[in-house]
């Protein structure tokens, strides 16, 4: 049986979290004299609900996820790292990622002194098999699979997500960051029945919501409720909140927008394939195309001159750029720029 005390850090176990003023008392009141806020209203003089219930109900509907297996932080990159802070004792456990991939895995883990494993990704950016992962991760700790992946676009099966956390003994992080532009079946599916997973979602992507920094994590009870033990008090603003509940309630508005990039995305990859110096599109589930050109560096400088700006990611995967889909006038500006460059 998996023991989630078992893979916690000992100091996260045995601490107390901070108790705050809106945390002590939550019953009605009319007067508050607890939190020595200013009382005098600016819309923003008290503190914010520090378990975002509100939110979190609205989530618990959109998600299908109960409520008290949701945890939001300050970006999904709050919620990766107090993933390390509580499953990883610094020098001493590991973390495994799948390269290439997202970057603040592998900053999360520097910042928190913990060991890196890197698994290189198949030539098509598949998982390797079961064998090879199964040898490397035996220490358990953290492990983490993108899908959609950054900067490759594509996804893993849920099968193969299946089967590496039935084989890892510490926790399994499935980043869906792109989930909204994909058609395949969301993780949280999966947790009813696999006890060490944790999925990320975010309102950075397809809800428009990156500057708000709005991160979601789907758990286990337990899980959920070390990372609420660990994070600071009030990691999630009241902006923030009343502008995720709005976006929310438009979700049509939103679903709209997420099919207009998903036409784009088509478009855009058939005008880029008439360029000869394309050599390759990845397939894409997410928001953006991986494009392999023939000198990448050029393109990528002569794409600046004319204020159009691109991902390299040459360093990652040979001669790539990653492109984000923009809006119609936006895509066609950067084909325009790539045509005369052509020329
Ligand atoms: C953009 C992105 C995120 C989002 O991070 P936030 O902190 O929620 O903005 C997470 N994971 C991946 C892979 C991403 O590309």
């Amino acid at each position: 049986m998996f023991d989630i005390k078992s893979i916690t850090r000992k100091n996260i176990l045995n601490m107390q979290a901070y108790s705050s003023a809106r945390s002590e008392f939550k019953g009605k009141a009319d007067v508050w004299l607890d939190a020595n806020e200013n009382p005098n209203t600016t819309n923003l003089n008290r503190y914010p609900d520090p378990l975002q219930l509100q939110l979190k109900g609205e989530i618990s509907k959109l998600k299908n996820v109960p409520l008290e297996q949701i945890f939001i932080g300050n970006g999904s990159d709050e919620a990766i790292d107090l993933l390390f802070r509580a499953f990883c004792e610094p020098g001493k456990n590991k973390a495994t990622i799948f390269t290439p991939t997202y970057g603040m895995y592998k900053v999360s883990a520097a910042i928190n002194n913990v060991e890196l494993v890197e698994i290189p990704l198949t030539k098509t950016f598949e998982l390797p098999n079961q064998q090879t992962i199964t040898s490397k991760t035996k220490e358990g700790g953290l492990l983490f699979i993108c899908s959609p992946n950054n900067p490759t676009g594509n996804s893993i099966e849920l099968e193969r997500i299946r089967q590496v956390a039935a084989e890892f003994k510490g926790i399994v992080v499935i980043d869906e960051a792109y989930i909204d532009f994909s058609p395949n079946k969301r993780a949280v599916s999966l947790l009813g029945e696999i006890p060490n997973l944790v999925v990320l979602q975010t309102f950075s992507k397809a809800y428009g919501l990156a500057g708000a920094r709005l991160g979601m994590a789907f758990a286990s009870p337990e899980i959920i409720t070390i990372l609420n033990k660990i994070k600071p008090p009030y990691n999630v603003n009241t902006l923030s909140i009343k502008a995720a509940l709005e976006v929310i309630q438009n979700k049509e508005y939103v679903q709209e927008q997420i099919a207009q990039i998903i036409i784009e995305r088509k478009r855009l990859r058939i005008a880029l394939l008439n360029l000869l110096f394309v050599q390759k599109i990845y397939p894409s589930d997410a928001n953006f195309l991986l494009v392999e050109f023939e000198d990448s560096e050029s393109i990528f400088t002569q794409l600046i001159g004319k204020g159009i700006v691109v991902r390299n990611r040459n360093s990652q995967v040979k001669n790539c750029l990653r492109i984000t889909i923009g809006t119609a006038e936006e895509n066609q500006k950067l084909l325009n720029v790539l045509n005369e460059i052509s020329r």
